[in-house]
């Protein structure tokens, strides 16, 4: 008799694999230069300061053991202070909490601010990684479009003034992840202004704020309210491998979600977390780092846009390439971006379609296009391949 299958749990019905990550596998074809990747240029990467800060911190061995759940004491102080500075107000250490990742934060916080059926309001074009877990938690998701300004107040308002009530709306406030672009000091103030009013949850999802080119991003949405959720990551800054995600929470919020993260992990990892905050608090290195890192990706950010424009021209709109790691790139010619991905592969290209992002809208004619991982001279002759399977297409 052949055994019964057991069943896995009825919430994974309907969860997909991120087609991003399932093209990734296609695109690492070594002739094939792919603008599809969201990685950070590990060339950029901190690798023998990271290696000191190591040495340093295994010294003793007390870096070797478990720690306080909420995240290392030193480190939680170092991101209070920085914390601070950004939102300009004393931020108590009880509101700051270290996850695996900003990612685990949004895990995390879904479990603790979600029921199932609760409403989230997500952006449209979406971070994946968000959507993933939202709907993991069985949450309704309503999306509102994003435009130069970053997430439509006025959709969100329509959706409020229809009688619907979010438990959470999250956006990207800084140089968002696909779309590009960052939300406006007005529309910071409204979002804040409707969360008081509504009594909902924003969760400002921050790891590329300080990854700026021309000039810094407005305050944070949490300068001006209470409700909102700051999350921010030294993996676009420092390196992913750290693992060092943090939330800006309220201490109620806090507490719980460290309940769950006992049971999630128990703690974090104390070694990369005194190294992160070895590095932090080294701030003239720091400073000259992240400078670094500006310049390479505002350089390679400005080649690839005018790049586009140049051999696009009408064809294309794109994002302004003013902070963060991507493009957003929409055709006006009505070219099909899923149809295009095999001509591009051929002709050695990759990109991520729209349609990868989309979650009320199709985006079918537009695409995410990663700038951080190839030098100018290589991002141009990625443009060109494009535009040469854009003419075969
Ligand atoms: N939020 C956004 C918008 C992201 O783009 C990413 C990474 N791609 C994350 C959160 C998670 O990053 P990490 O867990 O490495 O901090």
């Amino acid at each position: 008799m052949s055994p019964i299958a057991p069943p896995l749990a009825r919430r994974l019905e309907g969860l997909q694999s991120s087609a991003i990550r399932d093209l990734l596998k296609l695109t690492a074809r070594a002739d094939i230069i792919s603008l599809a990747g969201g990685l950070p240029d590990a060339e950029l990467m901190p690798r023998d300061r990271i290696a000191r800060a190591a040495a340093a911190a295994l010294e003793g061995r007390s870096r070797l053991q478990y720690t306080e759940s909420p995240g290392w004491g030193p480190l939680r102080e170092v991101l209070a202070a920085r914390e601070a500075q950004r939102l300009g107000r004393e931020v108590p250490i009880d509101e700051v909490f270290v996850t695996h990742g900003s990612q685990q934060a949004l895990s995390l916080l879904s479990e603790v601010l979600l029921d199932p059926g609760s409403l989230v309001v997500v952006e449209d074009p979406a971070y994946v990684g968000a959507l993933q877990v939202f709907r993991a938690a069985g949450a309704r998701i309503e999306a509102i479009p994003l435009d130069a300004e970053g997430m439509r107040l006025d959709a969100l308002r329509d959706l409020l003034a229809r009688g619907e009530r979010p438990a959470v709306v999250h956006t990207v406030s800084n140089f968002h992840n696909p779309g590009g672009v960052t939300l406006s000091a007005a529309r910071r103030r409204e979002l804040a202004e409707l969360a008081g009013t509504y009594g909902f949850w924003v969760i400002e999802d921050d790891p590329y704020g300080e990854l700026w080119f021309d000039r810094p991003a407005p305050d944070p949405v949490a300068t001006y309210s209470p409700n909102v959720i700051r999350l921010s990551s030294v993996s676009k800054i420092l390196a992913p491998a750290l693992r060092v995600g943090w939330m800006v929470a309220p201490p109620r919020v806090c507490r719980a979600v460290e309940l769950l993260k006992q049971g999630a992990d128990l703690c974090g990892s104390a070694l990369t977390q005194q190294i992160a905050a070895d590095l932090l608090t080294d701030t003239e290195w720091l400073t000259g780092h992240i400078d670094a890192v500006r310049t390479a990706y505002g350089t390679r950010a400005k080649a690839l846009v005018a790049a586009v424009r140049d051999r696009f021209g009408e064809r294309v709109r794109t994002s302004d390439a003013a902070g963060g790691m991507f493009v957003w790139v929409d055709f006006t010619d009505g070219t099909d971006t899923n149809a295009l991905l095999p001509t591009a592969l051929d002709a050695g290209v990759a990109y991520v379609p729209g349609s990868a992002f989309a979650v009320a809208t199709d985006y079918s004619h537009s695409a995410r296009l990663c700038f951080t991982t190839s030098d100018t001279a290589v991002l141009e002759q990625a443009v060109d391949r494009l535009a040469r399977a854009h003419t075969l297409g």
